[in-house]
């Protein structure tokens, strides 16, 4: 067997909740993923980090709009993507799935804090690190330290799971247009021509000029998520 694929996953924090049980942290959706997650590392071949995000419980913008300074929403943000990170990691434990929390704010009581170095040393060691509290800065959203963290520990591949429906990039909004289509692959260039919002610009831009490509998938269909960081073709691959 070759070198193992290392591989960030990006999910939205409001892929672990759950719109029936009108729950913020839906226990059954956190053990669908995290043994999807399990199962991906089976055979070795894998070298996994997540980054979760935090929009089932709070974002920065929500606070701002609502008339809260941003910076300090935007710390209530990044708070919330630890408390879903530690969700994470106690499915994966129940999964015997040995994982590590890494926060860009300290709080050691808690979780380890992000250390570049130590995070790849967990890869190696099979471990799943979950990066939490985005990057620590506000004005972000975690797609950004998604794509920052993945170039950092030298990921070759970023899987953007998405749990709006839409399993890829399309044209133009499905939801909106029935004449849309999806591509099988598409550039960064055209993405940001085009203005087709799978990420935050930000994060597409850092990509591309990072050489990191991005798989569009749905993250809600049973089945995705291994196949996704097993190299499936599935949704769309923009590079
Ligand atoms: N956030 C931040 N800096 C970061 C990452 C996140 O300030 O580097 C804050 C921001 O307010 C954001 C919130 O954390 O709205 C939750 O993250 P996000 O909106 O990306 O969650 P998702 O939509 O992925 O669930």
């Amino acid at each position: 067997m070759g070198e193992p694929r290392r591989i960030v996953l990006k999910m939205s924090g409001e892929a672990l909740a759950s719109a029936a049980s009108d729950e913020t942290i839906d226990a059954a959706t956190v053990e669908r993923m995290a043994k999807e997650m399990a199962r991906a590392m089976d055979g070795g071949g894998l070298e996994l980090a997540v980054v979760v995000g935090g929009g089932n419980i709070w974002r920065g913008r929500t606070g701002e709009s609502g008339g809260m300074d941003r910076a300090t929403s935007d710390a209530m943000g990044m708070l919330g993507t630890v408390i879903n990170a530690l969700a994470l990691q106690d499915a994966l434990e129940q999964q015997n799935q040995p994982t590590r929390v890494l926060t860009a704010l300290s709080m050691a009581e808690v979780a380890e804090p992000y250390i570049r170095r130590r995070a790849i040393r967990h890869l190696e060691k099979g471990r799943i690190v979950i990066f939490a509290a985005g990057m620590g800065n506000p004005f972000f959203t975690t797609d950004t330290p998604a794509a920052l963290r993945a170039a950092e520990i030298g990921a070759e591949l970023l899987c953007k799971g998405t749990h709006s429906g839409v399993d890829g990039v399309y044209s133009a909004d499905p939801k909106l247009d029935p004449t849309a289509t999806r591509y099988d692959e598409i550039s960064f260039m055209e993405v940001i021509s085009r203005d087709l919002r799978i990420m935050d610009l930000t994060a597409i831009t850092f990509c591309k000029d990072n050489n990191l490509p991005i798989r569009v998938f749905d993250l809600m269909i049973p089945g995705n998520i291994p196949r996704a960081l097993s190299g499936e073709r599935i949704g769309t691959l923009v590079r």
